[in-house]
Parts: structure tokens; C-alpha cells; sequence
């Protein structure tokens, strides 16, 4: 496994693996890896030749500037759980081989950003945007995986690669989560264990809202209020949203109907943000 930082170095190792014509996957992160991030890459080992995962903590993405000096970095150990995953190549740049001298070119996706994670942190899908599009055209995989723990970010990044024309196939995978059920994330290291262990509270009010549905709850706001109820048990919790939204355009849906629905939350643990969800009617 070899560790790439510089972008010309990326790149025209990309341009040697098409000539080759080997299948390139491609796994974007922020470090930190956890089981979640290594479903991806596992995936992503099963389907392709070469594999490639960018660790990259995007300062573009973070309108706050503590969360983005707090956010967890560990490269060392990062790099020891990817050669275990036999990944072939680390692309870990600095930001400034990423946002160069006098960089202007921004990504927006209009529509489906305004809402939820992109109300509550304005600016943060124009930088998920502009730094996919930058590492898709510096990589220019078949593949590049994305978990669903991110919901919206799912949404957005196949939009653009629609809209944009990229040549690659977008692949999202589910949730991975703990024993607890709590959804796996680099920030809950940040959790005191109380919080950790108190933050199941998340996934049990969307199991909740999952369960009514299926036994014939059609009502978009009751299922929110179910997932409200049940979160406000837990004192440590402070909820930021809860959304029931269709999974595609992203609007609020007036009924449960054949589509499939996306209910997705944002809940704080003293200074950690979290976030998770779940879809209901996914056709399989
Ligand atoms: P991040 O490092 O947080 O930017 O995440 C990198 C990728 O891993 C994103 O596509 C995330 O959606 C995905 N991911 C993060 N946590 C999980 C999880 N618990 N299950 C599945 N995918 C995840």
C-alpha cells in the first residue's frame, strides 16, 4: 500500500490504472476509520481491481471552525486498518493541495441543500460538493462508495454526478452500527461514555417511527413525533431536527405512500452533533 499526498502524483497514477484497464474503486473519508467506513471499502475490495481511499478532514465542509480542529485525526492508524482491508492506495493531500492559490470554483447543488444538514450548517454541501468533484476528476473512478449513514449527502452526490456527467457509479451502502445501535461515527469518539451509551436513545426513536409505519401509520407527523417522543427520554439529548422527507427530491411528503420516505435526525450530546436516519418503503 502506498500513501499519496501530492494531486499530479494521484492523478497520473489514476491515468496508469485506466490504461491498464483496471476496475477502480474509490472510498472518500475523513479519517478516523471506523467499521462503517471499512463496509465501504470491503465492498469495494469484493468489486474492483484497485482501491483507493482518500482521508482528507475537508476544511470547506465545516462552518464551524471548533468542530473542525476537533474532529479526530489518527493517519497511523488509519493506514495500519487499510493495508489489514489490502487497500492499494491512500490519497491523503493537505488542504493546500486540494484548495490551491487563489481557488474560486465551488460546487452548488441547488434544491436538495437548503434543508436539513445544509440549514443547519450553511455552507457545509458546497464544500462536500466542490471537494467530490475535485477528487472524482483526480481520481476519475469506475465506483466511489458512500454510506447511507449520510443520507442527504447520498442524495446530493448522485445529483451532481448526474447533472455533471461523471463516468462514475455512485454505490451506497447501509448503516453500520454498534451493538447499541448507535450509527458508527468518527465523532462519537468525542462522547463521554455516558453520552455513548445514552445516545442509542437516536436509533431506538427511528426504530420506533419504523415500526408504527409498518403497522399502517401514514401520517408524516405523528412518525415525527413518535421519533420526538421517544428521543426527549433521554435528558442529554438535544434534538436539532427530526425530518420525514421524500428520499429523492428531499420535500417534506404530506402522506406515507408507495414512495420510499426518508426520516432523518440531527441530535445533540452536549457539543457533539449527530446524525442518522432510516428509509421507510425501500423497494429492494
Ligand atoms: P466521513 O469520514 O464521515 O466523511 O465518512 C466517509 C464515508 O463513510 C461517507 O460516505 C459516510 O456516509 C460513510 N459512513 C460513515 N459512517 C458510516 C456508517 N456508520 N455506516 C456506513 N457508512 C458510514
Amino acid at each position: 500500500m502506498e500513501i499519496i499526498n501530492r494531486r499530479p502524483r494521484m492523478m497520473s497514477l489514476a491515468r496508469k490504472l485506466r490504461r491498464e484497464n483496471k476496475t477502480v474503486g474509490f472510498v472518500p473519508t475523513m479519517g478516523a476509520l471506523h467499521e462503517g467506513h471499512l463496509s465501504l471499502v470491503e465492498e469495494a475490495r469484493r468489486m474492483c481491481d484497485v482501491v483507493i481511499v482518500s482521508i482528507f478532514v475537508n476544511p470547506a465542509q465545516f462552518n464551524e471552525k471548533d468542530d473542525f480542529q476537533s474532529y479526530p485525526r489518527d493517519l497511523t492508524a488509519d493506514a495500519a486498518r487499510l493495508t489489514e482491508f489490502q487497500v492499494d492506495y491512500i490519497f491523503a493531500p493537505d488542504a493546500d493541495e486540494i484548495y490551491g492559490e487563489n481557488f474560486s470554483t465551488y460546487v452548488y447543488v441547488e434544491n436538495l441543500t437548503d434543508t436539513l444538514e445544509g440549514a443547519s450548517r450553511p455552507g457545509h454541501f458546497r464544500g462536500v460538493a466542490t471537494v467530490v468533484t475535485i477528487l472524482l476528476n483526480t481520481i476519475r473512478p469506475d465506483f466511489a462508495f458512500f454510506g447511507q449513514k449520510d443520507a442527504q449527502q447520498a442524495v446530493v452526490i448522485k445529483r451532481m454526478v448526474e447533472d455533471l456527467g461523471f463516468e462514475t457509479e455512485i454505490v451506497v451502502l447501509p448503516i453500520v452500527r454498534e451493538e447499541s445501535g448507535l450509527a458508527m461515527s468518527s465523532r462519537n469518539a468525542l462522547l463521554g461514555d455516558e453520552e455513548r451509551q445514552k445516545a442509542s436513545i437516536i436509533y431506538k426513536g427511528l426504530k420506533a417511527a419504523k415500526i408504527a409505519a409498518k403497522e399502517g401509520e401514514r401520517n408524516p407527523e405523528r412518525l415525527s413525533e413518535i421519533v420526538r417522543e421517544t428521543i426527549e427520554t433521554e435528558p442529554l439529548a438535544n434534538i436539532d431536527y427530526i425530518a420525514v422527507v421524500d428520499n429523492e427530491t428531499l420535500e417534506p411528503v404530506e402522506k406515507i405512500g408507495e414512495n420510499a420516505v426518508l426520516i432523518a435526525v440531527a441530535v445533540s450530546f452536549g457539543k457533539v452533533r449527530l446524525i442518522d436516519n432510516t428509509i421507510l418503503n425501500r423497494k429492494q
